[in-house]
């Protein structure tokens, strides 16, 4: 079967696993997942949710995410929500366990926020990748400044052009949580033969295969 399965690049293959870290991400909002690599080597990964130990967004832990959409529009109260960003969370494990980001790439399934933006310019992150372009409604204003922030990237913020093929999922903000994504929605057959001749897809397909086994064996 592998050898039908053409090889992918280096940024396909990074992004392919943030698709499958993003598998783990537990948020009423988009879900996102990121990895930090250094010198063509993963050093740490992350996905959206709320801080550890505290009650899954999904399970209503994040009162703005609980209300996103009724009591607070799309893009606002960010300071009132708990769920930590896929980007964040990269970046915090690197720190929690002693690993420096400086001139790491990060490849991220959906185009970093304003806060996520400027948090890895301070951390030196010198490229980014995504897929997903970050849609939330902003002012002139903002968008003036989040231009700013992403040309002081010295490799540039990237889009990049690959299958995603849990892309209504991940995109879907409100939809039931990932776990239940994950027993109901995960379903090769769902994904249609096409995206199977895609080597990211079987790298993504792969991955989340591997995630979903093991997320079910420790569960
Ligand atoms: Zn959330
Ligand atoms: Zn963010």
């Amino acid at each position: 079967m592998s050898q039908n399965v053409e090889r992918p690049n280096r940024d396909h293959y990074f992004m392919g696993i943030a698709i499958a870290v993003r598998e783990r991400a537990d948020c009423k909002g988009q879900k996102v997942g990121a990895v930090i690599v250094v010198e063509d080597r993963i050093i740490s990964t992350g996905y959206n949710g709320t801080p550890e130990k505290m009650v899954n967004c999904s399970d209503g832990g994040c009162v703005r995410c609980e209300n996103r959409g009724k009591v607070y529009e799309s893009g606002t109260a960010y300071d009132l929500c708990i769920c930590v960003h896929a980007e964040q969370n990269a970046i915090i494990s690197a720190a929690r366990f002693g690993i420096s980001v400086q001139g790491a790439r990060v490849y991220s399934t959906t185009q970093p926020c304003f806060g996520c933006l400027k948090e890895m310019l301070q951390a030196k992150i010198r490229q980014v990748h995504y897929i997903h372009p970050w849609t939330s409604p902003r002012t002139p204003e903002q968008e003036r400044q989040y231009k700013r922030l992403m040309e002081e990237f010295g490799c540039g913020v990237v889009r990049l052009e690959m299958d995603d093929p849990r892309k209504d999922w991940a995109l879907a903000a409100g939809k039931a949580a990932s776990k239940v994504s994950m027993n109901t929605g995960w379903n090769h057959s769902r994904l249609g033969v096409d995206m199977r001749k895609s080597a990211v897809s079987h790298l993504v397909l792969s991955a989340t295969h591997y995630y979903a086994t093991m997320d079910t064996f420790y569960a």
